[in-house]
């Protein structure tokens, strides 16, 4: 008895002194991170806003202007490469003289979900990006990246900054931004800006009706109800001249804040705006990493874009359409369903991993979530009784029928319910990236 309870008194030491090494290892390691942004750095942001214009396989950028947002930055001092790759396009910050990369994140892109459909085949269209970086404090070059038919990011254009001789113009835009949701210093905290559009002056209630719902649908379900502290959301107030969104399939055409719009890439309920540049400098006084557009229809609909934007509807499901549209957003996670209705042609390529954490092709199943799969569930899973609560890979996902596998019959990422275990641990991944 007196032996097992020196035991465990040991094993305790030995573990609060491994607790102690890790967070000491920890701090030290963040201590030096930011020292490396503080170097580069300073506690702004640099807007840069281009253009993406292009078809499958053809594809150039324009450059428009560099703009200074006013307030800290809003992102991460600690992880300023990007450890996941999720996106098919990267902004990567090098240093001007050594090519050092300083900064970088993935993302994807209108264009990126244009290509899928047929009309982006063959016709050239044009569409608008920014991104957020922190602002530079010596010369440093801006490089917009695309993947390869490899898949390797390949430079399409690079844009110099020199912050001693670089025009940067201001943006002149007070729309009111509301604390929604507060847990602190942004620098820490996943910002979530949700951007009002469609709301008249005569609308201001349901605004305010609307902002709560979305903050209860952000922080419902797991893992995000266990991240309360860790987010924080703000209510961009902004005020449109007509109420409610455009929709073409009905010729109601609305001079809404940022432009949303039903019927986006002729999908009726494919919610999205084209309006960036405009959507973010309506953002001008918002410190955000994440934007979900607040279009004022009870219609169901919605879109996001990892990493670009959200766009969702108001009424009766918003609540799990916000939670659904921030799994793209944030997590980078695939739809984990088969949709007829879906205009989109065959998207994945079968001889490798989708770059999605939550469907794999079975190509590198050790990489994806192997690891997760009980003993004696079979890979690939058939759908029968004793499978149906289980992680295993089950045909069917990502808009595919065949080839492509998801993990559990149910998840929030599919027709509903709570994120399934392989989402679940892809956006804790995902939160330490923000808030370590
Ligand atoms: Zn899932």
């Amino acid at each position: 008895m007196q032996n097992a309870r020196l035991l465990t008194t040991k094993r305790l030491e030995h573990n609060i002194m491994k607790r102690t090494i890790i967070a000491i290892i920890s701090l030290v390691y963040a201590i030096s991170c930011t020292a490396q942004f503080d170097k580069y750095f300073s506690n702004q942001t640099l807007r840069v806003d281009y253009y993406r214009d292009g078809c499958k396989g053809k594809e150039t950028i324009r450059f428009k202007n560099f703009i200074a947002k006013p307030g800290e930055w809003a992102g991460s001092t600690t992880h300023l490469i990007d450890p996941f790759n999720y996106g098919a396009h990267r902004v990567m910050v090098v240093d001007a003289t050594t090519k050092t990369p300083l900064y970088s994140r993935t993302y994807n892109s209108l264009y990126h979900e244009y290509i899928a459909t047929e009309k982006g085949e063959k016709k050239v269209k044009k569409f608008e990006e920014t991104v957020l970086i922190p602002y530079p404090k010596q010369a440093v070059d801006i490089q917009i990246q695309s993947r390869d038919k490899d898949w390797a990011f390949t430079t399409l254009e690079t844009f110099h900054f020199d912050p001693s001789s670089t025009k940067v113009e201001k943006v002149n835009n007070q729309v009111e931004v509301r604390k929604l949701h507060h847990s602190g210093n942004p620098h820490n905290k996943v910002d979530i800006a949700i951007v009002a559009d469609g709301y008249s002056i005569n609308d201001t209630a349901k605004m305010r009706k609307d902002f709560a719902t979305f903050v209860s649908g952000i922080v419902k379900y797991k893992p995000f109800s266990q991240h309360k502290e860790d987010i924080n959301v703000w209510g961009v107030a902004a005020i449109s001249e007509d109420s409610g969104i455009t929709n073409p399939l009905k010729k109601k055409y609305l001079k809404t804040a940022v432009g949303s719009t039903f019927n986006s890439f002729e999908i009726d309920r494919y919610i999205m705006t084209f309006e960036i540049h405009t959507m973010h400098d309506v953002l001008q006084h918002c410190p955000y990493d994440h934007i979900i557009v607040m279009s004022n229809t009870d219609t169901y609909g919605g879109g996001a874009i990892y990493n670009f934007y959200a766009d969702v509807t108001t009424g009766d499901q918003a609540m799990f359409t916000v939670t659904h549209e921030l799994g793209h957003l944030f997590g980078g996670l695939a739809d984990e369903y088969v949709d007829p209705g879906v205009t989109y042609n065959d998207i994945h390529d079968l001889t490798r991993e989708p770059l999605e954490p939550n469907i794999t092709t079975l190509v590198n199943f050790d990489e994806k979530w192997k690891h997760l799969v009980e003993e004696g569930v079979p890979v690939p899973t058939p759908i029968k009784k004793e499978y149906l609560k289980k992680v295993g890979a089950f045909e069917g996902g990502g808009y595919q029928a065949k080839g492509i596998y998801r993990p559990m019959v149910r998840c929030m990422m599919n027709t509903g319910g709570n994120f399934c275990p392989v989402c679940v641990e892809a956006l804790e991944k995902m939160f330490k990236i923000y808030t370590e």
